[in-house]
């Protein structure tokens, strides 16, 4: 009979944090819930504060502190699982909330947990730039970026190559434009031009071999060759493992590229405007002051 893995054994801080849901049964090593009542004996998710991303803008836009504001359900011992649903809130806004839906089970002194779910969905949130860009595809951006978290490399992949053929001219229009903003060789436009015109990415890559601005490099590299390398790669790759690196640098690649170009379009805005002050200043200074 095949000898089942043993459950991992990690904090119940990095569970609910950094595991994604649909994961196999856990161990928490460090006490999972804390007893309400002891005959009978009840107890609860001990309440811990998670270090998670906060949407709400302005006041917070980062990892904040997130405590337990509510359980559902008292956890009793026996061998069926109890549903468990777990609520957070932001300690700083007071306003996001994420939810936990569990399944634990505490049977002959052991306690064992599951995640059925999480909401808002488990990983960093998608950049509200990259969901513009891809526009039409953001549904399967987002699905790939739903099986990226649950380790589903194949699913990832083949929704980011997706999503990276059908919106090529949508991505290269970004490029051109933060080219043109910084004003960029009419010959890289061009190029970047042409590689509209083929219908596929890899062949565009490959025949034009568009170039784009230092500004909007990635370590050095290209972004299009980089998606064109990933794309080429994960054709030929044999396991989900390979498949799942690949997704993960298609969507890096994809959210350095737009974060770039927005910084560069941004600066450009920001320097036109500095300017016209400037020279609003210099045009006030050669006027004559009135008496
Ligand atoms: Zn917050």
């Amino acid at each position: 009979m095949p000898v089942e893995p043993e459950p991992q054994l990690i904090t119940l801080k990095e569970f609910l944090e950094d595991t994604p849901p649909g994961h196999k049964e856990i161990f928490v090593k460090d006490g999972l819930v804390q007893r309400l009542n002891s005959s009978p004996p009840i107890y609860d998710i001990r309440a811990i504060d998670l270090d998670l991303y906060c949407t709400t803008p302005i006041k917070c836009e980062g990892i904040r502190s997130f405590q337990k504001v509510m359980s559902g359900e008292n956890i009793t011992e026996g061998q069926s699982h109890r549903s468990v649903h777990i609520r957070f809130q932001c300690r700083n806004c007071l306003k996001t909330i994420k939810l936990y839906s569990l399944l634990v089970r505490l049977w002959e002194g052991t306690f064992r947990i599951w995640k059925l779910a999480e909401v808002p969905d488990f990983g960093p949130p998608t950049p509200a730039k990259v969901i513009k860009i891809i526009g039409p595809e953001k549904d399967y951006y987002l699905k790939g970026r739903r099986c990226e978290n649950q380790g589903l490399g194949i699913g990832a992949f083949g929704y980011y190559r997706r999503v990276v053929e059908n919106q090529k001219n949508r991505i290269i229009d970004e490029i051109i434009r933060a080219a043109k903003k910084i004003e960029a060789p009419k010959e890289m436009l061009q190029r970047l031009e042409d590689a509209k015109t083929e219908t596929q990415f890899t062949k565009a890559i490959d025949n034009v071999k568009p170039g784009v601005p230092e500004a909007l490099l990635i370590s050095g590299r290209n972004p299009l060759t980089l998606l064109h390398s990933a794309l080429s790669q994960g054709l030929h790759a044999e396991t989900d493992e390979e498949c799942l690196e690949l997704a993960t640098s298609i969507r890096v690649v994809l959210e350095d590229l737009t974060e770039h170009t927005t910084s560069v379009l941004k600066d450009s805005a920001e320097l036109s405007r500095a300017l016209s002050r400037l020279m609003l200043w210099k045009g006030k200074k050669a006027q004559p002051e009135e008496k």
